[in-house]
This record gives structure tokens, sequence and C-alpha cells, in this order.
């Protein structure tokens, strides 16, 4: 599935691609169906500012025809921060004897349910280390169930997507009666001599069962997966090629590639010096420019942005191509009830939930917290048909003013409700004219205290 040949051949024949190449390919992007390989790897050589600007331009027009100005949020939850593993990037890694070790009883992770939902979060990621083995496995599931389990008033968390190592075909079978959302796990590099170097212990080590965990969890039923590359571990070029074939073999096999694409780059993280200066660093530029390359190359899949990133790279990315962020993030389990346990590495955002969405809203753009896709089973290839057509903005545009009104009425401080509303206000004049009616009366209904309206 992953072909180095192929990448490097790819990256050094369009090496010299001149500027009507470059121009061409970024007209037929405009096309919204995707560009070649080969035509991928062009742009990700580009270093001549100008059409580094028009690579920019484009991937700021893909992303607007096809997701508008929304942003979906959603908040991590680490349940343990005990792994037997040892990447070298994590501070989670089995040597540290730096980091106080938790794993969050039951009470404990419902609690910080309870914390996330007074903020006014409904989409969970749930993280751990890898220390679960065999009937160790139950330990995730019964955490999948008690976060589900929460209420806060009216309020519960709507979907738990889980980011946790790879399991067997069987423990996959069984993950998904916990009706989790998406399955999401990154590769952290393709590039399987420096995956040995990096990954010196534990089950992970083994390179071949990470790479085939997305198809086991396809073939395991479950409905959406996410991949990601750990963006400073090796070339971005490379990562991002073998990404792109990591999506062609899944496409071959299952008829459907992945939900999400994640692009974290590596961030300090306590006890693991290479964290502090990763052997790839990518830099504010080339980050950018990755970001662009696969809203273009891959225009239907959402691309999701942590906690890792500091304001001003949010907002820049929110232009290019980003669909997902996290917001009022912790990384260390038991963060969101009590701040003193060791984060997995230093984040660059720190502000709260409120302050990420009124930053948000200043800027134009409008935080959903829909989840409306995944209970009416437009999952899998049921979204992807959907989303192909460029159909998500007569769904997602609506939902994400009804979640975002509820967002405003149980939780804004007055001033982020006035201004929240006034821009779900400006917002109807996009909506499709067959939806513009219905979408008015259900923000009338969510305004009398009606919740979870979704088309
Ligand atoms: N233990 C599971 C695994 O490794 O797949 C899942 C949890 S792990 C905490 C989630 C992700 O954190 C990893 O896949 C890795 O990409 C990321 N990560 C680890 N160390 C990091 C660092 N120093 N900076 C940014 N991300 C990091
Ligand atoms: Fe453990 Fe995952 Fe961190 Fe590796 S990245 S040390 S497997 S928590």
């Amino acid at each position: 599935m992953i072909n180095e040949n192929e990448i490097f051949d790819n990256l050094s024949k369009t090496q010299k691609a001149d500027k009507q190449q470059i121009l061409d390919i970024l007209t037929q992007a405009r096309e919204l169906k995707g560009i070649s390989f080969e035509q991928t790897a062009a742009l990700l050589n580009l270093t001549d500012k100008d059409l580094l600007e028009e690579l920019y331009k484009t991937a700021k027009y893909i992303k607007t025809e096809i997701y508008g100005n929304r942003l979906v949020l959603f908040a991590p939850l680490y349940i343990s921060n005990v792994c037997f593993n040892e990447c070298l990037y994590c501070a989670f890694r089995a040597s540290n004897k730096d980091l106080h070790r938790k794993a969050l009883n039951q009470d404990e992770v419902k609690n910080e349910t309870s914390a996330l939902l007074k903020q006014g979060h409904k989409r969970i990621l749930m993280v751990a280390g890898e220390s679960y083995t065999g009937a160790g496995l139950k330990y995730v599931f019964d955490s999948i169930d008690s976060i589900y389990s929460v209420r806060e008033g009216k309020n519960n968390i709507r979907r738990v997507n889980v980011n946790i190592a790879p399991l067997t075909l069987e423990e996959f079978k069984e993950l998904k009666k916990h009706n989790i959302g998406t399955f999401q796990l990154f590769q952290e590099t393709y590039h399987k001599d420096t995956y040995h170097k990096m990954h010196v212990a534990g089950k992970k080590a083994d390179y071949e069962f990470r790479l085939m965990g997305m198809h086991r969890a396809l073939e395991a039923g479950l409905n959406d997966v996410g991949i990601g590359a750990l963006l400073g571990l090796y070339d971005y070029k490379f990562e991002v090629l073998a990404m792109l074939q990591h999506i062609k073999d899944l496409e071959d096999k299952f008829g459907i590639g992945p939900h999400t694409i994640s692009v974290p780059r590596i961030e300090p993280a306590c006890g693991s010096p290479l964290s502090e200066h990763p052997p790839y660093a990518v830099n504010d530029e080339d980050f950018k420019k990755i970001i662009a390359v696969l809203r273009i190359a891959v225009p239907y899949t959402g691309i999701i942005l942590s906690t890792r990133e500091n304001a001003q790279m949010r907002r820049d990315a929110f232009e290019l191509g980003i669909s997902q962020i996290s917001g009022g993030s912790k990384t260390n389990p038991g963060g969101y009830e009590d701040d003193n346990a060791d984060e997995q590495f230093t984040r660059g955002d720190h502000r709260s939930l409120e302050a990420v969405i009124s930053d948000i809203v200043d800027h134009g753009y409008i935080p959903s917290f829909c989840t409306g896709c995944y209970r009416l089973g437009r999952v899998g290839k049921d979204f992807m048909d959907l989303a192909k057509p460029g159909l998500i903005k007569a769904h997602c545009l609506p939902n994400a003013m009804f979640t975002f009104a509820e967002y405003l009425y149980d939780f804004a401080s007055p001033e982020l409700k006035a201004k929240g509303l006034a821009l779900i206000d400006k917002m109807m004049k996009d909506l499709p004219p067959s939806r513009a009616a219905q979408t008015k009366a259900n923000l009338e209904k969510v305004a009398q205290g009606e919740r979870d309206i979704y088309f």
C-alpha cells in the first residue's frame, strides 16, 4: 500500500514543474474533483511565493465552496496516560519517570464529561495511552459508556470519537457495539525506517499492524475512520503522499476513504528530548502549504486541527481548509476537573471554549456542535455520497446554526450571545432557498428551549 519508490519518483520528477503547469493544476482543482498523485507532488514542491499565494487562494475557494464558513468543535478527553509503548516523542512513553501517571476511574471519567458538558461541548474525542490488553480493553469500553451516560440538565455528549491504539478485528467488532463515531489513529510516520527508529519498544513497534488498523476497523463494520501523520518525524512531502496512498487503498477496498485527516505537529513533551528538536520540524509556511495541498487533493475529507496550534496559526489554517478544531482542551487525564496532572505535550492554545468561540465568530466563522449525520445514519459511504455533490451545505449549515444557537442560549456570556445570534441572522442569506423557512422555524424552537434539532 505504501510505495516509497513511487513517492520519491513523483517528488523528484515534479521538482521543476513550471509556472503554467502549476496554474493548470490549480484551475483543475477548482472543479472540486481532487487532483492526481503526481499533481499533488508538484504542489508540495512549490516554493515560489506568488504561486504559493495562488495555492492558498485555491484552497480557500474549495473550503468555502464545500464547507462554507462552518467549523466543527470538539474536546479531547484523556482517560489514561499509562502506556506500555516507547514512542520517543511522547510524554506518556513507558520509561518516562518524570510523568505522574493516572488512569481515571469511571466516576472520574463522568466528572470530566460533566465539566465538558458545562462548557458547552457535545462531541468528545476520547484518548488513552496503550496499557490495556485483552480484558483490559473493557476499561476503554466502560469509559465510552460512562461518557454517554452523563446528563447535565438537557445536555449530553452526542458523539464519542476515540483515539486509541489499533485493535484486532475481533476487538474492533466489540468496539463497534459501544456506538463510537470516528475511530482515529495516526500512523505517526509512514516512512518505515523512521517508524522503527521512533517506536523502540511495545506493541506499537509493529509498523504493519498499525498501518492495517484502518482496514481492520472498516472490515469490522466501523463507519468512519480518521487518519493522520505526526508532522516533524520525517519529510512532510513524503507523509502527505503516503497518506494519499493510504486513502487510495481504503477507497479501492472499502469504497470509502477516511472521514478525517489530522495534521498534528510535534510539540515539546516533558521527558522527551526528541520532541524539543524534531528531526524534520515543520515551519509555519510549510504547515500552511500542507493544509492547502490536502484541501485540494481530497476536497471532501474533513481536516482536523488540534489544540497543539496557537491562536494565530489556527486562524490562518481555518481559511485554508480546516473543518474541525478542538477548543478549551486539556491533554492530561483529569485536567478539566483539576489542572495539576501532567499534560501530554505543551498546548499552543490555552484559551477557554468561550474565548475560542468568540474569536471564531469575530472572524466570521460559525462554530458547529452538530452530530446530525451520525444520528441519521449518514455515515461512511452515505456521508461521502452526500458530501460529493456539494449537499453538505444544505444539511450542515442549518445544523451548525441550530447547535450554535443552543450553545449561545445555554452557555454563552451575554456579549457572546448577542454577537453569535447576529452572525446566525447574517448566515440566513447563505441557506439554500428550500431550507430557509424550516431553518427559521427551527431556530425559533431552539429559542423557546427545544434542543437537539437537526436535518
Ligand atoms: N496511544 C495511542 C496511540 O499512540 O495511537 C493513542 C493516544 S496518543 C496520546 C495520540 C496521539 O498523540 C499520537 O498518535 C501522536 O500522534 C500524538 N502525540 C504524541 N506525542 C506528541 C507530541 N509531543 N506532540 C504532538 N502530538 C503528539
Ligand atoms: Fe503511548 Fe500513544 Fe504516547 Fe506512544 S503516542 S507513548 S502509544 S500514548
